[in-house]
């Protein structure tokens, strides 16, 4: 198979021995004649050959490094990262339903998403190259999965730094839109793989909410809780629960997933509150409610390292407001899953709001996202969820 050649940069090859697999633009010293989506062998000035890339035409990220191997990336290669990834996730599965298949980079698949809910695939490219490969990744889940439906769910604004379009829609098997899954206590939720947030939902805290099981009690706020999968899973240890979220759909969603578990017990101690979860804290707080167990899981703050300095204001401010109405011995479980904010800040900005709510705590455990998600040591853009466990004391 005779692959397009690009010129990379000395910088481009330092990276490359970084363990980095992003190659920028400017570190591109000359194409040829690459079609955007290809892939190529990267060469250097002394045509050493460096590895085998996915070349764009129009990212910034011009080249996503797939091997160093001599070995041509087919898709029988595809076949076996697609292969490996999953052998990972069936060591750590634990029963699970739904779990991230295949987590980009972290699985040595830049700009691939493969998140499994039942028999249902939903995948994201998010590359040109990626999004070129698409069909033989279909046929490779079609081969060694036998899914029930595979299901594209490319409506993400991100495609467009690659010249791609948004779309979403069945790329095979059945029409399927509503998958439910049984977690590891027995709750069960209800994915909406076509409107849902991301490719349905929030696989990634999986973990944390069973690790927040273990410390829950009393009256509980889940904050920011989207379809309810925190709030649910409160209801368990807890007396109360409180939903908020300040959209009516993932209201529904909640309540959608109340009825699915309204076996007899029903969790009936949980309400749903539409509204903005911070003037949800400070009422609150004015009206002297306290609480056991509040979870911050809000959306991203800082999605641009431009944000940051507003992001961490903000997490203050929720962290400072939940901080004021959890009772002695209460927990608190707060999430960031904004990149651009690491775990230190979160440390610092918690310590900032404990001694502004005069208020002693404990971190009983510092989380991150579920082992699904991996975490690649050279590549920092995979770890991206914090979620902290503290105690008042
Ligand atoms: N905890 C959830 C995921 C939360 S995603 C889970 O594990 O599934 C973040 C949620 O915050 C979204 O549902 C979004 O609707 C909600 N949200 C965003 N801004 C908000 C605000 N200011 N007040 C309340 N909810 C908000």
């Amino acid at each position: 198979m005779h692959l397009p050649e690009i010129h990379i940069s000395h910088r481009a090859a330092q990276r490359i021995l970084s363990g980095h697999p992003w190659i920028y633009r400017s570190d591109v010293e000359s194409s040829g004649d690459a079609p955007g989506g290809a892939l190529v062998r990267l060469i250097d000035r002394k045509k050493r050959y460096w590895g085998q890339a996915l070349y764009s035409s129009k990212s910034q990220i011009a080249l996503r490094l797939l091997t160093r191997e001599e070995r041509v990336f087919d898709r029988a290669f595809l076949a076996e990262r697609i292969l490996q990834a999953a052998g990972w996730r069936a060591r750590i599965a634990n029963g699970a339903e739904a779990f991230r298949l295949v987590h980009s980079e972290a699985d040595l698949l830049p700009s691939l998403i493969i998140d499994r809910y039942r028999d249902v695939f939903v995948i994201q490219a998010l590359s040109q190259g990626m999004d070129r490969l698409m069909p033989d990744v279909v046929e490779i889940l079609k081969e060694r999965f036998t899914p029930h439906a595979i299901i594209e769910r490319n409506d993400v604004p991100v495609r467009a730094l690659e010249g791609l379009p948004e779309r979403r829609g069945w790329l095979a098997g059945e029409e399927v839109r509503e998958v439910v899954v049984e977690e590891e206590g027995g709750l069960r939720f209800a994915y909406d793989l076509m409107e849902g947030q991301k490719t349905g939902g929030y696989l990634d805290q999986r973990e944390n909410r069973a690790a927040a099981l273990q410390y829950a009690s009393g009256r509980a706020i889940d904050c920011f809780c989207y379809t309810g999968a925190f709030a649910l899973t409160l209801t368990a240890r807890c007396d109360s629960v409180i939903g908020v979220d300040s959209s009516s759909s993932a209201l529904d969603g909640a309540r959608r997933n109340q009825e699915l578990n309204a076996d007899g017990s029903a969790a009936p101690n949980v309400e749903w509150k539409e509204a903005n979860g911070f003037d949800f804290l400070k009422t609150a707080d004015h009206d002297k409610l306290r609480f056991e167990t509040i979870v911050l899981d809000p959306p991203a703050f800082a999605r641009h390292k431009s944000s940051r300095e507003s992001a961490l204001s903000a997490y203050k401010e929720l962290n400072l407001r939940a901080l004021k109405i959890l009772s002695p011995g209460g927990f608190l479980f707060t999430c960031s899953c904004s990149f651009h904010i690491s775990e230190a800040d979160l440390l610092e900005i918690v310590a900032a709001a404990a001694l502004d709510a005069h208020r002693t705590v404990s971190v009983v455990e510092r989380r991150t996202q579920s082992r699904d998600h991996p975490i690649l040591l050279t590549v920092p853009e995979t770890l991206y969820l914090k979620c902290l466990i503290l105690r008042v004391l």
